[in-house]
């Protein structure tokens, strides 16, 4: 984005400093405005899936109930799969740690694209399908519905 290699974004997101990236971001607005979208995306899911793991029922109605809290937010823009993909694993965090939420998403990922290409919306599906799955197997199922779920909600377009 912005003449700066995808990599260093995500290593920036992901909290690494990056000398590049922050003098970018002084400079364009854009970018600023983005990453704040996404701050408070990953801060909103944070909070509404340790809400989840903490209830006593995780119903189907409670699952939509929770989610409708944080759409607003992700509703406001679309993301790129590499956006979108750190905003699920910001859900993930606190049922199964940041370090698992990572692996997790990174070998299925792996698992979900044949090449190295940017996702379409079909392959965008798929992904969460897998992903949902596999979480709801390492982290029961409430969380896997609600990756599921969140995922699906996301606008995401192709980087
Ligand atoms: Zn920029």
């Amino acid at each position: 984005m912005h003449g700066i290699d995808e990599g260093k974004w995500l290593a920036f997101l992901d909290g690494e400093g990056c000398e590049e990236v922050e003098r970018h971001l002084r400079t364009c607005e854009e970018c600023s405005e983005t990453l704040q979208q996404l701050r408070a995306c990953q801060a909103a899911l944070r909070l509404e899936a340790s809400r989840l793991r903490d209830a006593a029922g995780t119903s189907e109605a409670r699952i939509e109930q929770m989610l409708d809290a944080c759409l607003d937010e992700l509703a406001g823009r679309a993301w790129t799969p590499q956006q979108a993909t750190l905003l699920l694993r910001s859900l993930l965090e606190p049922f199964c740690g940041a370090g698992a939420a990572q692996t997790l998403t990174e070998l299925t990922m792996r698992r979900s694209t044949s090449t190295n290409q940017a996702f379409d919306s079909a392959g965008w599906r798929a992904f969460v399908g897998n992903l949902s799955q596999d979480v709801e197997s390492i982290c029961g199922s409430a969380a896997g519905r609600l990756v599921g779920r969140a995922g699906l909600s996301l606008a995401v377009e192709n980087a």
